[in-house]
């Protein structure tokens, strides 16, 4: 197995052999996770700490889920409370932690660089679980996964990212990730939500759902962030659903064998019909929950696999 990192900063650090590494050991712990017993003592004795700058329910919750798994003690920092409301760096925080030990740092931050620049800066292993706008490497992973147990494979699919794409890190790592494994990319979405040059990626652009959707065999939703928004990007909510929201209608333009995806959390009647978002037979939205652990603890163990290796050799 070769996967040559330090940290899981972001995919475009990644080959696509490493993303297919990956993803072959996330497909090993989703037949764990289904088992009886979970557990598996790969990461026993490892510290896991999980700093999140940031609200997260699912993938702070997934990654506690995936090192307890793993048998790592894991420890959930409460940013808000902590010293830095009281003013204190974003690097004194880590070199307080990094004095502590910890194996295994997984950190949220609403400003895009902020896990890079913390990475350089500790012993430890560091995963990105999102910075500002700039990537979410594990939510792309845990989507390929999703794709590729759906379709059968991960690569010369059609695959459309719907909605806010200039607000959108999840948007971002995807388009990386599903260009490296040779996909071809569509993005849809108002012009005002659509950041400029991002044809340079490789995608075509649509700002017509219809057209956009036709003969696609993935659809991605993608939530409006209105957090991340300063004005003006939308007429209305209700203009938006109106041209942009993905509903049984629109759906039928793509493939009919197509998958709806969404990474959560949603925005049911803004971007999704909510009884497609509960459709089994379309919606693939609990499955990206559940391979989102899968995915977490294989890139945890691939990480620390490499950081015991470099201590051994040190
Ligand atoms: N949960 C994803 C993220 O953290 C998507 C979203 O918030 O819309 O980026």
């Amino acid at each position: 197995m070769t996967f040559a990192h330090r940290h899981l900063l972001g995919i475009e650090h990644l080959a696509q052999h490493e993303i297919e590494t990956l993803l072959n050991l996330a497909d090993e712990y989703v037949m764990l996770n289904r088992a009886e017993a979970k557990h598996s003592d790969r990461l026993a004795g490892l510290t896991q700490v999980n700093m999140f700058f940031e609200n997260s329910t699912r993938t702070q919750a997934s990654f506690e889920i995936a090192g307890k798994r793993l048998g790592a003690d894991v420890m959930n920092m409460a940013m808000q409370a902590s010293s830095i409301t009281k003013g204190e760096t974003l690097i004194d925080t880590a070199m307080t932690l990094n004095a502590m030990h910890p194996d295994l740092l997984v950190v949220r931050h609403p400003h895009s660089g902020a896990v890079d620049l913390l990475a350089q800066k500790v012993n430890c292993a560091v995963l990105n679980a999102g910075d500002g706008r700039h990537e979410h490497p594990t939510q792309a992973l845990l989507d390929g996964l999703t794709i590729r147990r759906k379709k059968g494979r991960l690569h010369r699919l059609s695959i459309a990212i719907c909605g806010d794409i200039a607000h959108s890190r999840v948007a971002r790592s995807n388009i990386i990730l599903l260009g490296k494994m040779e996909n071809r990319i569509r993005l849809i979405g108002p012009p005002t939500l659509m950041p400029s040059g991002i044809q340079q990626f490789g995608v075509e652009v649509f700002d017509d759902m219809t057209r956009g959707l036709e003969d696609v065999d993935v659809v991605m939703m993608l939530r409006l962030q209105k957090e991340r928004m300063d004005g003006g990007f939308i007429p209305s909510e209700r203009e938006y659903y109106h041209r942009y929201g993905l509903n049984a209608e629109k759906l039928a333009f793509a493939k009919p064998d197509a998958i709806v995806m969404h990474p959560g959390p949603m925005n049911r009647g803004v971007e999704i019909d909510g009884t497609l978002a509960d459709d089994i037979n379309r919606s693939v939205i609990q499955e990206q929950v559940e391979m989102g652990v899968a995915v977490r603890m294989a890139a945890m163990d691939l990480l620390a696999r490499n950081l015991l290796e470099t201590r051994g050799a040190a």
